[in-house]
């Protein structure tokens, strides 16, 4: 083969997805018909590396003239609670499920010793700091099934223990009508929201060892319905 198509089957193989094959049929298609394939692709990868950027507050993805993103600005979605993901990939997957309404923190992986991941590379003490800050009772934790998201689940749930959430009207507004920031002395809703935040965890249903972003919408949309504290 010659070796630009060489380079753009092995670029094509390094993606999720394709195999040698695949990324072999995909380059020949390619170089085959530059004006309906090659064309629009070159367009679209450009478009894509130079705008699509990561939320500074949630780490979802947006572009790069929107951020925070339309998620975290959005009024009418529940501030109260928190999911927290790996990556930004997986809020792409739990939205699709809409099974989900309230906002969002991908951390940017999860712990692994094997990997050198340690918590002091995740978004760990932003995500401590949106808890003090925003108003949240409950922290969703929507982490992969396999040993590092385990460790990475406990991790957070000890770190989260007796953090507790400036509910005085510190928070960005919020749009539902359970939680919201209550006027002072609200001891309702004080009963209804003890002390500290409540972090649960998908429910069981999830294939084991998978990650988020590989699962199917109404698998999700159970795990979610079924969450429980962790
Ligand atoms: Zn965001």
């Amino acid at each position: 083969m010659i070796a630009p198509v060489a380079e753009l089957e092995k670029c094509l193989a390094k993606l999720p997805g394709f195999g040698r094959r695949s990324a072999s049929r995909a380059a020949l298609a390619l170089v085959r018909e530059p004006a309906r394939l090659a064309e629009p692709l070159v367009a679209a990868l450009r478009a894509a590396h130079d705008s699509v950027r990561c939320c500074s507050r949630c780490g979802a993805f947006t572009t790069i003239d929107r951020d925070p993103c339309d998620m975290c600005t959005d009024a009418t979605r529940d501030g109260t609670v928190i999911c927290v993901v790996e990556e930004p990939a997986d809020i792409v997957s739990i939205e699709a499920s809409g099974a989900f309404r309230g906002r969002y923190h991908a951390l940017g992986g999860k712990l692994s010793p094997a990997h050198r991941m340690g918590p002091e590379r995740l978004r760990i003490s932003e995500l401590v700091a949106r808890v003090r800050d925003e108003g949240v009772s409950e922290v969703l934790l929507a982490l992969s099934t396999d040993m590092d998201g385990d460790a990475t689940a406990g991790y957070i749930t000890e770190v989260l223990k007796g953090v507790t959430s400036r509910r005085d009207g510190g928070s960005p507004s919020h749009g539902d009508s359970d939680g919201g920031s209550p006027s002072h002395g609200d001891s309702d809703w004080e009963s209804r929201h003890p002390a500290g935040v409540k972090v649960t965890r998908l429910a069981f249903g999830l294939p084991a060892d998978s990650g988020i972003a590989y699962s199917d919408p109404l698998t999700l949309k159970r795990a979610i319905a079924g969450r429980r504290e962790a």
